[in-house]
């Protein structure tokens, strides 16, 4: 039996008055439902606003002098109509005022900001009857705008420590000295994260309105098989390389705390969708592979030098002239006397010239530097894969079939994925070879 389960529903999830008495229908459903973190209301069809856009063009409108009263009306008729199609006491249009004067008065951009999930988190707590909890009094962060983690686990422990049921708005925290200050977008599923970590949470249910991952991307597989159980060091391989339904910082928390965290569809409640944990539960058997994703853009930089294996330190001097311009590199495979660096083209492309002057000197004339360009990397990845003997072969045979040239492969000795790079232009035709060789 699950004791105590924290919910966090998306933007879309929230929309209007009907998604709202859909959240009130799943949490009826089972009774350890006992936190909800809500995200601010989100579209309710493909052209409407998203409430914390809304608030957002307010600030910048107001911070230039100019009007934002007819935004700020988008945003009043919404809660306003949640509100009156809930049949609320709550005195939102008090609330609603105070916000508007605070945009107006200067107030910061995260205190803007924020106001959409302190707004939602108030009409949610009355529809429930359920206590509101302020953010600000429970997710500290820093001077510098980013996360105090300890403190915040403390202060939340502590203002959840009754275990009564709560809503607690989503994206927000304060610094020590009551500043409001939010987390980057989509920032509800950290503070859900955080929330599930400070009341010892036995799941972390994420509720947006897909039924949890796919094992493709559906812009490039036509409806590929859903994700049923993954983890953590999985998902966070596909998310790095564009599989994104959850905040990439949302992990952290709860991935250290050893909760699972189970995306669900709100318009689907039944939908066990997919459940993401440290490690994966006892399965019977285990997929070969769990996903593919893959990113279009990058550039790789090969460097040969004569006797390089020899000198020590050679590639550490290479990196650390990235480091000096800020570049990350993605993957490093190597030769006797080569090496090979691959970087995201974008970042990369700022300070061409200059890296590959420094480069240049530390080969001495001894070798050659060059780059290409156009590279996709594409990461097959699955906890299935380890001591499981014929993998590579298949997915490259299946490669060879599709006659895509493989331009890079990395493996990690974890075993967890295989990294291939090939040119853009196979981008779409490499993940279709894969993905039917290994699911169809
Ligand atoms: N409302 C914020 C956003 O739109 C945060 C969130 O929804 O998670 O980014």
């Amino acid at each position: 039996m699950l004791e105590c389960i924290v919910t966090k529903f998306g933007g879309s999830s929230l929309a209007n008055d009907e998604q709202f008495r859909k959240v009130r229908s799943i949490l009826e459903l089972e009774p350890s439902r006992r936190y909800l973190v809500p995200s601010a209301p989100g579209k309710r069809f493909a052209e409407d606003d998203k409430v914390t856009d809304l608030l957002y063009l307010c600030h910048s409108l107001a911070s230039e002098g100019k009007s934002f009263r007819d935004q700020f009306l988008k945003i009043r008729d919404r809660y306003l109509s949640i509100a009156q199609g809930l049949h609320l006491e709550i005195d939102i249009a008090a609330h609603l005022d105070e916000v508007e004067q605070g945009i107006a008065s200067g107030k910061g951009r995260d205190w803007c900001a924020s106001r959409g999930e302190y707004l939602c988190a108030l009409l949610m707590a009355d529809y429930l009857g359920w206590r509101f909890v302020d953010a600000a009094e429970g997710i500290v962060f820093h001077d510098d705008g980013t996360l105090n983690p300890d403190k915040t686990s403390e202060k939340l422990a502590a203002v959840l420590s009754d275990r009564q049921p709560a809503v607690v708005p989503g994206f927000y925290g304060a610094k020590e000295n009551g500043e409001i200050c939010t987390f980057s977008r989509g920032g509800s599923d950290i503070t859900g994260a955080l929330v599930a970590d400070a009341v010892h949470a036995d799941v972390y249910e994420n509720w947006t309105d897909v039924s949890g991952f796919l094992m493709a991307d559906p812009r490039v597989i036509d409806s590929p098989a859903e994700i049923s159980s993954i983890t953590y060091k999985e998902l966070r391989e596909l998310s790095h390389m564009g599989a994104s339904v959850l905040h990439e910082d949302a992990m952290f928390p709860v991935h250290r705390a050893g909760i699972p965290t189970n995306i669900r569809n709100t318009n689907k409640p039944y939908h066990p969708g997919t459940m993401i944990s440290k490690n994966a539960p006892n399965e019977l058997s285990v997929p070969t592979i769990t996903g593919i994703a893959g990113r279009k853009g990058y550039s790789v930089i090969s460097v040969e030098k004569s006797m390089m294996n020899s000198e020590v330190g050679f590639g550490r001097k290479v990196l650390q002239v990235l480091e000096n311009y800020g570049i990350s590199f993605e993957h490093m495979p190597t030769g006797i006397d080569s090496m090979c660096v691959v970087v995201q083209s974008e970042a990369f492309e700022l300070h061409r010239v200059e890296i590959l002057r420094e480069i240049e000197t530390l080969v001495e004339n001894k070798g050659s530097v060059s780059v290409n360009d156009n590279l996709s990397i594409i990461a097959t990845v699955g906890r299935g894969m380890v001591h499981n003997c014929g993998t590579a072969a298949r997915l490259f045979k299946a490669m060879s079939r599709a006659r895509i040239n493989v331009r890079m492969i990395d493996q990690g000795s974890s075993e967890l994925s295989i990294i291939v790079g090939v040119n853009d232009s196979d981008f779409e035709s490499t993940i279709h070879a894969i993905y039917h060789e290994f699911v169809e």
